[in-house]
């Protein structure tokens, strides 16, 4: 069982906020980032430690396995990607595709924190994942200062 990538077999409840399926363009690079996120889940510990630290406690190797969890495209939205809190829609934007699969990996475990619990606004829980993945530096959250060649970023909220 495993998280799900929207091919067209899906219509999300947020159909109508732009969340579709993915064109066949980026589908290799989604499972790509799905793979690699199981690779996480299976070889730094740090990451299921931290996921389950969050509101709703489900390690991440719990939440890519859990198939009610769906991965949709989103072609518009301005930032690299959204999800319901507690829920089990997310989505990653063209924007994060345009610069790269790395972004669209940290894209995913960011949302996958939301989908946790983590909650928006001025928390940066949902961002400290990316760097409990190992795509960061705690430098970079200790000085606040980002390194433009890791995809966490300490000055992310949200
Ligand atoms: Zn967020």
């Amino acid at each position: 069982m495993t998280i799900q990538i929207n091919i067209g077999d899906h219509t999300s409840s947020l159909q109508s906020e732009g969340y579709i399926a993915f064109p066949e363009r980026h589908r290799e690079t989604m499972r790509w980032a799905r793979r690699h996120a199981f690779w996480i889940a299976r070889n730094k510990p740090a990451a299921n430690v931290f996921y389950r630290s969050l509101p709703d406690g489900r390690s991440l190797s719990e939440l890519l396995a859990d198939r009610s969890i769906w991965i949709n495209y989103h072609p518009t939205m301005p930032h690299f990607g959204e999800a319901v809190i507690s829920g089990t829609e997310l989505a990653i934007s063209e924007r994060a595709f345009k610069i790269g699969r790395w972004t669209v990996l940290a894209t995913l475990v960011h949302e996958l924190a939301h989908i946790d619990g983590a909650p928006g606004g001025a928390d940066r829980r949902a961002e400290e994942a990316v760097l409990a993945c190992g795509m960061g530096y705690q430098s970079e959250r200790r000085t606040g200062r980002d390194d433009p060649f890791t995809p966490y970023n300490p000055g992310i909220s949200g």
